[in-house]
């Protein structure tokens, strides 16, 4: 194992009704900004609810936060919170308003040109405290220190990370997910299901407790994916799946293990330039990287194989091409199509990806920072 020092702030609340309690984790007297996408909290009720629970404090409003936040939205928010000397954030949504909303508490306090934080990596001194009431489990932004933000009028989505942006508290109520349309359901389950494999399938590291943690919350997803879909008020597999999402990427499974994230990478640049979902791409991505890069992983796709998919027989490569398979097919089967050619997207794009990587820096990823621009090419060019 290796060494690793793990924090992690954010306290859950988590269960039915527990956006009732979240006065008591913001400071009496607080201006406080509540954020919010492009209104599916209206219209469930939610906003409306976490508003009744916070009478007495001052509260601002900001919506329209994109999928794929844009930097060019959050600016107007972070001018807004600067104006009205707003002292705590109160993100209620997805993977997006959260990100967007760390965006926004680290440029608020920020001394310079707040893009930086994003293409430069600029340091931040701190952050606005900020809490999350999530309504949608996927990306583990709601206790992690990750934003990912996209600037619209280049078509660069690119992220950051800073302790100072882990979020305060997080309301984690599963009942809130039951309005969720079947496709971010599924891609929620998808984008779990990539970060745990990102931090698992690497290569061993004598970390015997991360993995068992991990192929426990593939396991979970595996069982209780499919079952979100077909019974989507069942609370027991909606609770589940929500703190599986959050476990999957709040620092638990990844301490003292090589991390990979080449498939995100190549991901967010599919999205930037083609506006897939943020899970379709880790779904199309995926299974290709794994097969470019089976003889790296050998070791842990045989581990794969036989704990998670049960193949614990016969040849070994042919053990490796089932788990690959499973793999896709497991994302096929909750809806979410795993070759490019299946979004209209040909090798014509190919070359533009790869541009995009390099000019971000994309070109030594992966645990051991083998994967430059060739083998990139290689596995967009094998996701056709
Ligand atoms: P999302 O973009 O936040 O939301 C997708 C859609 O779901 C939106 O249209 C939203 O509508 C709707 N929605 C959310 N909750 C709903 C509910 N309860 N009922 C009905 N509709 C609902 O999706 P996401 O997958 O959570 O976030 C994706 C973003 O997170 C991407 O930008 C991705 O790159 C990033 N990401 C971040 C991390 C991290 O660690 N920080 C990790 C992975 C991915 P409204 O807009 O109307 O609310
Ligand atoms: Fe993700």
């Amino acid at each position: 194992m290796q060494n690793f020092t793990f924090h992690n702030p954010t306290r859950i609340l988590f269960g039915q009704g527990r956006i009732a309690d979240i006065a008591q984790e913001i400071p009496q007297g607080a201006k406080v900004l509540i954020t919010y996408g492009g209104g599916s909290v209206k219209k469930t009720g939610t906003l409306e609810e976490v508003r009744g629970a916070l009478t007495g404090l001052t509260l601002f409003e900001f919506g329209g936060i994109e999928p794929n936040p844009t930097f060019e939205t959050l600016m107007q928010a972070v001018e807004l919170a600067r104006r009205e000397s707003v002292d705590f954030l109160l993100a209620v949504g997805g993977g997006s308003v959260i990100d967007g909303t760390k965006f926004i508490a680290a440029a608020v306090p920020f001394d310079g040109e707040p893009w930086d934080i994003l293409a430069r990596h600029a340091p931040i001194e701190s952050a606005l405290p900020l809490g999350t009431v999530l309504t949608l489990p996927a990306t583990g932004s709601e206790m992690n220190c990750g934003s990912v933000v996209t600037r619209r009028a280049t078509q660069d989505k690119l992220f950051f990370t800073h302790p100072a942006v882990f979020p305060r508290f997080s309301v984690l109520d599963p009942t809130k997910t039951f309005t969720l349309p079947p496709r971010q359901v599924a891609n929620g389950i998808v984008d779990a299901y990539v970060h745990t494999i990102e931090q698992y399938l690497t290569y061993p590291a004598d970390a015997k407790v991360q993995d068992r943690f991990a192929e426990g919350l593939l396991l979970t997803l595996i069982e209780e994916g499919p079952k979100a879909l077909a019974d989507p008020e069942n609370y027991a597999v909606r609770a589940n799946i929500m703190w599986t999402a959050t476990l999957a990427l709040n620092g638990l499974i990844g301490a003292g293990v090589p991390q990979d994230w080449a498939t995100h990478m190549l991901g967010h640049e599919l999205t930037a330039l083609h506006g897939l979902d943020h899970a379709q791409t880790l779904a199309i991505v995926l299974p290709a990287m794994l097969q470019v890069r089976r003889e790296q992983k050998r070791d842990k796709l045989l581990q794969y194989a036989e704990r998670v998919w049960n193949l614990g027989d016969g040849d070994p490569d042919a053990r490796i091409d089932a788990a690959i398979s499973h793999t896709r097919d497991f994302f096929e089967s909750l809806g979410v199509g795993t070759r490019l050619g299946g979004y209209g997207i040909g090798a014509d794009a190919i070359p533009a990806l790869l541009d995009k990587l390099e000019q971000h820096g994309m070109t030594a990823l992966g645990e051991h920072q083998d994967v430059g621009i060739e083998r990139s090419r290689a596995v967009y060019a094998l996701a056709l």
